[in-house]
């Protein structure tokens, strides 16, 4: 008897292993050796906004330290439970922005699709912490009526997908909606929102970079990632078949207190990055989003630590720092 290689009710390995990611900060905080560090703030936090890591993002933690960079972006903590002036649930207007069927078009030319409110680990300082996907986003909707929608937008020429993370879709639920984009003339070019490359790399298989290959656009792909830690060798080893298949690689990050708030840490991520084939894009302010006040970096702090980057790279290893503003037709550049 023949085995078959790929059962069709068995999922993808990378399934199997985003099914195990760590669910709650005990489990987390054990396998770090910090489980003294369990208080019951920490699980008042959770309960707003629960823990999510994958095995593979908390491998790269270090052991013992509860000031490790990657932990502190996804350790809920007590400061998240106090409320700041100017810190709340729509900082950055996307309210305003919702056409319905999970599409947000703020920015002339681009519409940015919701295509899932799932996301493979949950970053505390994310500004859709409480935005509501269930309603919002497009998952279990018809692709083909998102594409209707987006086909009355005039003078689209880039979709961005973006979520919540695009590529938790699953290979065949991503296929359906690229092949339902194809009935936009007017496309030129389509980007995806992704950190899974950093938090998942054993997302990016041979069939998902032949299903982005296989189409008329120029594609992008965004990365996410704040610090050096979060790139490895197999960072590297996934984005290397996007890189060959030509698809440009780019790199978002949100500025962090305590996280990547050094000139020395923004210097060796943008370094790090490059040696993969990914270029620094955005170093984004953060949104001020209620729970994420203790994160907040301000814009002049901002604003040395770019101009301290200028003085040490070439220009294209840094990344330009914008903040979002409701009603605003574009990021704005500081
Ligand atoms: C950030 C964003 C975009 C993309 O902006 P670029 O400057 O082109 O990267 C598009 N739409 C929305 C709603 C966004 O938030
Ligand atoms: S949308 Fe991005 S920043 Fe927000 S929780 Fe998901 S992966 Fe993190």
């Amino acid at each position: 008897m023949i085995p078959c290689s790929h059962p069709p009710l068995e999922s993808a390995e990378w399934q199997k292993e985003l099914a195990s990611a760590f669910g709650n900060a005990g489990e987390l905080l054990r396998h770090l050796g910090l489980e003294h560090r369990l208080q019951p703030d920490i699980l008042e936090a959770a309960k707003q906004f629960p823990l999510r890591v994958t095995r593979h993002f908390a491998s790269l933690m270090r052991q013992g330290d509860p000031d490790d960079p990657l932990l502190r972006q996804v350790l809920p903590l007590a400061a998240e439970l106090s409320e700041a002036p100017g810190f709340v649930i729509d900082p950055v207007g996307d309210n305003l922005a919702d056409c319905g069927d999970g599409i947000l078009q703020k920015y002339h030319g681009r519409a940015l699709v919701i295509a899932t409110g799932a996301c493979a680990i949950h970053c505390r300082y994310c500004f859709r912490r409480h935005f509501a996907y269930q309603e919002r986003s497009a998952r279990g909707q018809e692709w083909e009526a998102l594409v209707d929608n987006l086909a009355a937008h005039p003078a689209l020429t880039e979709v961005i997908l973006s979520g919540g993370d695009p590529l938790t879709l699953s290979d065949r639920r991503l296929g359906q909606l690229l092949a339902a984009l194809q009935r936009l003339p007017g496309l030129r070019r389509l980007r995806l929102h992704s950190r899974l490359p950093v938090v998942l790399p054993s997302r990016i298989t041979e069939d998902l970079v032949a299903l982005l290959e296989d189409n008329p656009w120029s594609v992008s792909l965004v990365i996410h990632a704040n610090h050096p830690n979060e790139l490895n060798r197999d960072t590297a080893r996934a984005l290397d078949p996007l890189r060959r298949a030509g698809i440009t690689l780019l790199n978002q990050s949100v500025l962090l207190r305590g996280i990547n708030d050094q000139e020395s840490v923004l210097r060796d991520l943008s370094e790090a990055l490059f040696d993969m084939g990914v270029l620094p894009y955005y170093l984004h302010l953060l949104d001020p989003v209620k729970g994420a006040a203790h994160f907040a970096v301000g814009r002049s702090a901002g604003r040395s630590l770019i101009a301290a980057l200028r003085r040490q790279l070439p220009g294209y290893l840094v990344p330009r720092l914008v903040m979002e503003e409701p009603g605003s037709s574009e990021k704005t550049p500081l």
